[in-house]
């Protein structure tokens, strides 16, 4: 097992669009979801873009077939399964919901190279709708983070993944990620992390124009194309290093049982 975590963000970085509006559009509700886009937060427009669907009669079958055509680069999955091979643990960070997700992941034949799926919750009620709630309760208890919307903050999710890696021993992060959301999690990565936001999109603007408060080493890509050669070609660097790592302290061992056996043999090493 390499020390590595490679987190993700899903829209329009492991997947090419953004999940919710591409559920909404290829079911023919954008006109509604454009009108109350300003009446409410995202989060809470999805549950009731659901609502909607059901009313007109779009079944979960539904929904599933249309999350099942979402676009993806063809190098994306084949990234993310080299990444698993290797040894990396890998995780989603996401603004979407775990309905959307999960059924994408699996259809793409992915799912299980995942440990941990972070999102807001989405399931199927008793009336067979699908309800999408707040990842964070922000009526009872807020996160407080000012950089990101109310239902989510991804840097209070990097810090709670960096606090439970301490108590698995040294590793070290990458990070993945588009979208102005991903901004506030980049600043929580440390020196030796490293990002990967994607080039002009919003995550990328923001890290550029506050480079000094980024610790973690930038890594931009483009498409799928450059995330697979960019994202394999770290990995490897990093565990090239580790392993060189461990080869040195195992000389070091060598080295000193040498030097104890010489002191018995009563040889004095002139200086
Ligand atoms: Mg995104
Ligand atoms: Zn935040």
């Amino acid at each position: 097992m390499a020390g590595i975590v490679v987190v993700f963000d899903f829209d329009k970085t492991i997947i090419d669009v953004d999940s919710d509006n591409w559920v909404v559009d290829q079911l023919g509700d954008t006109e509604l979801f454009n009108q109350l886009m300003p009446t409410m937060p995202w989060n809470s427009l999805m549950d009731t873009m659901m609502k909607e669907l059901h009313a007109r009669g779009k079944t979960i079958g539904d929904i599933e077939e249309v999350l099942k055509r979402v676009p993806i680069h063809e190098r994306i999955v084949p990234a993310i399964k080299s990444a698993h091979a290797l040894g990396c643990d890998l995780r989603v960070v996401s603004d979407a919901n775990v309905f959307f997700i999960e059924t994408i992941l699996r259809h793409l034949g992915i799912g299980d190279c995942f440990t941990e799926i972070n999102t807001n919750p989405g399931c199927v009620n008793e009336e067979g709708r699908l309800q999408i709630l707040p990842y964070v309760d922000f009526q009872t208890a807020p996160h407080g983070c000012n950089l990101c919307p109310p239902n989510m903050c991804k840097g209070l999710i990097v810090e709670r993944i960096q606090a439970s890696l301490a108590k698995e021993g040294k590793k070290r992060m990458v990070y993945l990620g588009d979208g102005i959301g991903d901004f506030c999690p980049s600043l929580k990565l440390r020196k030796g992390d490293l990002v990967m936001p994607r080039k002009d999109f919003p995550a990328w603007n923001l890290i550029n124009k506050n480079r000094t408060l980024v610790k973690a080493a930038v890594h931009e890509w483009t498409d799928g194309e450059e995330l697979e050669h960019i994202l394999l070609q770290l990995i490897n660097i990093i565990i090239a290093e580790e392993s060189q790592l461990v080869s040195v302290e195992c000389k070091f061992q060598t080295m000193s049982r040498a030097a104890n056996g010489a002191l018995s043999g009563a040889l004095p090493v002139p200086y």
